[in-house]
């Protein structure tokens, strides 16, 4: 099993070859500075399974130990690897092709979690852009 994914311009992308593990919604600081989202949905492949296919990601050392890759081009984040995890490697969901197959199983990082978060999930929901055709979430 192949999977795939890159970043938005396309000119990084990669594939990863087994089943992933530990699909995680991470709520960490670094994850949200580094990405510019509230929350990060990641999940973990083999680092030996896993190779770029298409361009080179420039790398970002987030924290002593941890190498984070995102797109020199479009700024796209892509992975997460750890020194002391060389077996591993940390893929961001919505960098795949097919982010519904990896539902996170789990929050991480909590503490560190945006107390507005709570409220996502019951706010209006419009289709497309904010409009006047609203649809209320199912409860
Ligand atoms: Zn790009
Ligand atoms: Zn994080």
């Amino acid at each position: 099993m192949t999977t795939r994914g890159g970043c938005l311009c396309g000119a990084v992308r990669f594939a990863a070859s087994g089943e992933s593990t530990h699909p995680t919604l991470c709520h960490c600081e670094s994850c949200r500075r580094s990405t510019g989202a509230p929350a990060v949905a990641w999940t973990t492949f083999a680092r030996g399974g896993f190779r770029f296919t298409a361009g080179t990601p420039a790398e970002h050392r987030s924290s002593p130990g941890v190498a984070r890759t995102f797109c020199s081009r479009c700024g796209s984040a892509l992975t997460y690897a750890r020194d002391e995890l060389p077996d591993e490697i940390d893929v961001i969901v919505a960098a795949l092709d097919e982010p519904e197959g990896h539902p996170p199983a789990d929050e991480t990082w909590c503490d560190e979690r945006l107390a507005w978060m709570d409220r996502v999930g019951t706010l209006p929901r419009f289709p497309g852009a904010r409009g006047e055709k609203v649809t209320k979430p199912k409860r």
